[in-house]
C-alpha cells in the first residue's frame, strides 16, 4: 500500500538495517530497540493487522520465520520475547502486520 511505512521500506523508499530477508518475510533492526536487540520481521505482502490475516498457512509460515530468524540469525541462545500489537487498543502504530523480537537481555514481564 503507498501510504504503509513498511511497504516503504520494503520497496527501499525508506532505508532500513535489513537483518534477513526471504520470499516470503523481511527483518529489520527496529529504530527505536527496547532491548539490546530489537528486530521486526514483516510479511512481503500488505496486511494492516493480525485480525486480517485470513491465511493460517501463512500466519504459521511467519511464526517459523520468526523462530528461525531469532535463533539461526540473531543468535539469541538464551532465548527471547514475540510480540505483535493489534490496533490502537494493543499499541500498533505501523497498520501493516509486524512481529517485535526482542533479546539480548533478562526481559522481566
Ligand atoms: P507497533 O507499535 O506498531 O507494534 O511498532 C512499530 C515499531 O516500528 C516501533 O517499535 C517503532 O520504533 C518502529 N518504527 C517506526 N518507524 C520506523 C522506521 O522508520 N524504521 C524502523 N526501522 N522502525 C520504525
Ligand atoms: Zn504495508
Amino acid at each position: 500500500m503507498s501510504d504503509c511505512l513498511f511497504c516503504h521500506i520494503l520497496s527501499g523508499d525508506i532505508p532500513s538495517s535489513k537483518v534477513y530477508e526471504d520470499d516470503d518475510v523481511y527483518a529489520f533492526k527496529d529504530i527505536h530497540p527496547k532491548a539490546p536487540t530489537h528486530v521486526l520481521v514483516i510479511p512481503k505482502h500488505h496486511i494492516a493487522t493480525l485480525d486480517d490475516a485470513k491465511d493460517a498457512l501463512q500466519l504459521g509460515l511467519l511464526m517459523q520465520k520468526v523462530s528461525y530468524i531469532a535463533n539461526e540469525v540473531l543468535k539469541l541462545k538464551a532465548g527471547y520475547r514475540v510480540i505483535t500489537n493489534v490496533r490502537e487498543g494493543g499499541g500498533q502504530v505501523v497498520f501493516h502486520l509486524h512481529v517485535h523480537i526482542l533479546g539480548g537481555k533478562k526481559l522481566a514481564f
